[in-house]
């Protein structure tokens, strides 16, 4: 039996809609209808009073939730936590980030990913390898003794995953650009980051198969008046994707808003880079044997470096009307329809239209979530 989801406030490509139905079948979208269509007669009807129906949101950042870090947990049961704690939040698609670790830790993550995405666990859409091809001069938190280069070996494992999308964060100093071509030839998403690249390094790597930047402004060289930099070749190519952390702390909300003035929107991404202790109420963390300190929603070292978040992808979206002045439609776009569309998954997530997997959100004008689908699989929110 096919299902209707109505009186909501529907966020479609064409606008935000009213008096239409969202019917649900096989775990996709069959249409978006008018709420009087006979199908929605026939439907199991769920009345969302009002709410707001957003695509699900997607991260392409989140290295923990729910107590788990990835690296320390690279397995099924891991994923399916992460997935669980952020879903609360609003995220029915993510990518279970590593940071740099050893290669046998990336190639246990990888199986681990390919074993959720066959077990059909909700919401895993590949794997986040970031690191450890990175700059040492930009390793932020990340353990520089682990960073090394990408040989021929390490491409194999790279693009070794069987089901899902691979996203590799690197840095193309380090990496040359036959790897780079390699790998995006076999569909390894590529972006840069924790990167001290000159505007020349990054504009060899866009010819090579780059195609997006890791929380921009954060780890990598910045825009100076003589040397654009990473960012200021981020903000040049007009077609490669930002991820940004709005936090309110990662960068400064000025500096995003420049950055917004600089570049079409749909090329913008908000992600969490969230650790462990999203939806814990934990304060503290051990990330490869230090201390994280957790404090108004984002995670330091003992020696004061950003470790990540603890940011959700509501809060984050919330983050983005407030912080940036953006409207709740753009900056939902941003966590869901943009991310798709940089995984190559535009005709499968991130949009209400038929066709497309029923992964959605629903959620009160503050963000608060009411209710998820996965594949068309509901999740009301907790009382708590
Ligand atoms: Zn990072």
């Amino acid at each position: 039996m096919h299902e209707a989801l109505v009186n909501a406030r529907v966020l479609t490509q064409v606008a935000v809609e009213t008096g239409r139905a969202v019917l649900i079948e096989g775990g996709r979208i069959l249409a978006v209808t008018d709420e009087d269509d006979p199908r929605v007669a026939s439907a199991r009807v769920h009345d969302l009073q009002g709410a707001w129906l957003l695509p699900g949101f997607i991260d392409t950042q989140v290295n923990g939730g729910g107590g788990v870090l990835f690296n320390d947990e690279p397995t099924v049961e891991g994923i399916r936590a992460i997935g669980a704690a952020h879903r609360r939040f609003g995220t029915t698609g993510f990518l279970p980030t590593l940071i740099s670790d050893d290669l046998s830790v990336v190639a246990r993550g990888i199986a681990a990913v390919d074993a959720a995405i066959r077990a059909q666990v909700p919401g895993v859409l590949g794997i986040h390898i970031e690191g450890p091809f990175l700059s040492r001069a930009r390793k932020g938190v990340h353990d520089a003794a682990r960073f090394r280069g990408p040989d021929d070996a390490v491409v194999e494992l790279l693009s070794s995953l069987g089901h899902g999308t691979t996203l590799v964060t690197l840095a193309p100093e380090v990496a040359p650009p036959e790897a780079l071509s390699q790998l995006a030839s076999r569909g390894v998403v590529l972006s840069a980051g924790h990167t001290n690249a000159t505007f020349a390094d990054i504009d060899l790597a866009l010819r090579h198969g780059l195609k997006g930047f890791t929380h921009l402004f954060n780890a990598m060289s910045p825009l100076t008046g003589r040397e654009p930099g990473v960012v200021g070749a981020a903000l040049h190519d007009p077609e490669s994707y930002c991820g940004i952390i709005v936090d309110g702390r990662h960068v400064s909300p000025v500096v995003l808003q420049i950055a917004l003035r600089a570049k079409r929107h749909d090329r913008f991404m908000l992600v969490t880079d969230a650790m462990p202790c999203v939806g814990t109420g934990e304060h503290e963390f051990m990330l490869q044997g230090r201390r994280i300190s957790v404090r108004d929603g984002y995670c330091v070292d003992d020696a004061g470096t950003l470790a990540g978040t603890a940011l959700t992808m509501a809060h984050a979206v919330s983050n983005a009307q407030r912080l940036l002045g953006l409207e709740l439609t753009e900056a939902a776009r941003m966590a869901s329809e943009y991310p798709a569309d940089f995984l190559g998954l535009s005709q499968e997530l991130g949009r209400i239209a038929a066709g497309c997997r029923a992964s959605l959100v629903a959620c009160d004008d503050n963000l608060r979530v009411r209710a998820t689908w996965v594949d068309g699989v509901r999740e009301d929110a907790r009382a708590d």
